[in-house]
């Protein structure tokens, strides 16, 4: 069905429903279904594939909202977003307060509405969910919050959040994702004068560089991003901190009376296996940053020159990796076939990114493990050996262990291999500022309540401390680390 006919259906069932709703009302309502370009076309576009709910879907998805008192919801949103006051609100049909409520705890909630791992926050212990015995089944938090972000934009309807008066106190944030758009937000609200540094040319972090367009929208970002210059955020791209400045130039001959870093997760790693180095071999990182930032592409306006390649492979079962194997699909590759040691139900990549790759066209190889890449006289890509894999004990992490089966290696050809098996912080800072401590993998050691370094005044949140994490779990350490921030700036 297309979004007007849902929403159409949504109407008649609201006009069905009794005006005081009990328990036994609302439990019965299904959940709303997500409207979506079809398949067969959108695997060939950049376009959204998920289009959003109509504004009588949201008000009948939002009626199946208890209210619980308890409110497990808001226990598992890593920014505590007042949810069953803002789905009641909503519920009315009162979209604007709703976006206050909102706003209250988060500034990116066109963002968090379309990428947040709902199934594992806030929907996890839903008590309408846990009633039907099925996650699935929860109130569709994200949807609802997606559709008052985007009812505000598309209305008009915008809200600056409110400065405080100047308190004389300078801050740094570093890198301008999730985590530093939430602290700069924080920061600034509270009076201070804020400057973020970004090292790329564009601002928004994984937001523009690694998650696709046909999955977040980049005119998205840029709007909340600019949001945070309304606030009067100072924002300087081209800044490398560690090489345009050090932390300790910053805050010894700047001026810098604290900083907030804040710069991911973005050294891809390998799976050091022969043929890495040939021709067309990339990381997830390369090929999505290449696509998403420099727009490969679009034929016009791409900054950077497209790989074509027919038959491409993908390395790892993550999302990720499904988003590189649904970018190479629009990116004109014939066949894209996703390679993972386990099996689809130890995949770590959410369910609906698993269903929606499968849907456009993208093979998966399961239990199989590349050995080696394999290149013709020139050096490029023409194949990759695959080893076998049978499922063994349980790991560490709980999921039975993939075991290579001996002598039972063949080669399949593909033309590029995208390696998408996770990614390590970034070393830079840290070779520049020795005294952060770090741990085994590199990612930065913080007090727990409050996002300090080992460096007095110097804080860290998102995937450089968590390693890497979700947009809203940065966020929520964002927004700690800020509240942090302001009680040792006001106690000196
Ligand atoms: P980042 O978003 O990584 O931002 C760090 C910024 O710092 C970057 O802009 C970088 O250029 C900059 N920087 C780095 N070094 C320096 C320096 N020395 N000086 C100045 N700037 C610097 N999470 C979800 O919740 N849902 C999803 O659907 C999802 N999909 C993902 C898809 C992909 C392809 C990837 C890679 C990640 C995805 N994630 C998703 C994870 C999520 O995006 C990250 O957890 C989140 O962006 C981390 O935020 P951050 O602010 O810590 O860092
Ligand atoms: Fe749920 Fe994410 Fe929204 Fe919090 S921000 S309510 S976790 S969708
Ligand atoms: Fe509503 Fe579910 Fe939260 Fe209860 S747990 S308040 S039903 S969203």
């Amino acid at each position: 069905m297309t979004r007007e006919e849902l929403d159409l259906e949504a109407r008649k069932t609201l006009e069905s429903l009794p005006e005081e709703l009990s328990v036994k009302d609302r439990m019965a309502i299904d959940v709303c279904p997500m409207p979506s370009q079809d398949p067969a076309a959108r695997c060939r576009n950049m376009d959204e594939v998920a289009l959003g709910y109509g504004e009588d879907q949201a008000v009948l998805e939002a009626k199946r909202c208890l209210n619980c008192k308890n409110h497990p919801c808001v226990d598992l949103c890593p920014v505590g977003i007042d949810i069953p006051r803002f789905v009641g609100l909503v519920a009315q049909r009162k979209f604007a307060e709703a976006l206050d409520v909102i706003q209250e705890s988060s500034l990116l909630p066109s963002i968090c509405g379309r990428v947040c791992p709902q199934e594992n926050q806030c929907q996890k212990n839903c008590t309408v969910g846990r009633a039907h015995k099925s996650v699935d089944k929860a109130v569709a938090i994200g949807r609802i919050e997606r559709f008052v972000a985007d009812w505000a934009r598309e209305n008009g309807v915008s809200t600056v959040p409110a400065v405080a008066p100047d308190t004389g106190k300078k801050v740094a944030v570093v890198g301008s994702g999730p985590a530093s758009i939430a602290a700069a937000a924080d920061l600034r609200r509270a009076g201070h004068d804020v400057w973020m540094f970004e090292a790329l040319h564009k601002t928004g972090g994984v937001l523009v560089y690694g998650i696709p367009e046909f999955r977040l929208p980049k005119k998205l970002v840029e709007t909340e991003i600019d949001k945070l210059r309304q606030m009067g955020v100072h924002i300087e791209t081209n800044y490398l901190v560690g090489r345009t400045r050090t932390i300790h130039e910053l805050m010894e001959e700047d001026g810098f009376d604290s900083i907030f870093i804040a710069t991911g997760a973005g050294l891809p790693k390998f799976m050091n296996i022969p043929g890495e180095n040939y021709v067309g071999v990339f990381s997830a990182n390369e090929y999505l940053t290449r696509s998403n930032l420099m727009k490969a592409y679009d034929g016009k306006d791409a900054q950077t020159p497209l790989y074509h390649a027919r038959r491409v492979a993908v390395f790892g079962g993550g999302n990720v990796a499904m988003d590189a194997a649904r970018t190479a699909l629009r990116l004109g590759a014939e066949n894209v076939t996703v390679i993972y040691r386990r099996t689809r139900g130890e995949m770590p990549a959410r369910r609906e990114e698993v269903e929606h790759a499968h849907e456009e066209g993208v093979d998966f190889l399961m239990l199989s493990q590349p050995v080696a890449i394999t290149a013709d006289e020139t050096g490029r890509v023409n194949g990759v050996t695959i080893r076998k894999c049978e499922l063994g004990e349980p790991d560490e992490s709980g999921r039975r262990k993939p075991v290579e089966i001996e002598g039972s290696d063949y080669t399949l050809p593909f033309d590029c291999v995208i390696v998408a098996i996770g990614n390590a912080s970034n070393p830079l800072i840290k070779m520049t500022t020795p005294e952060i401590e770090v741990n085994s993998r590199g990612n930065f050691i913080v007090d727990e309540a409050t996002g300090e370094t080992s460096i007095k005044g110097v804080f860290a949140g998102g995937d450089i401390v968590l390693g890497a994490a979700t947009v809203i779990l940065a966020m929520g350490q964002g927004r700690r680390a800020a509240a942090a921030m302001n009680r040792y700036l006001e106690s000196r």
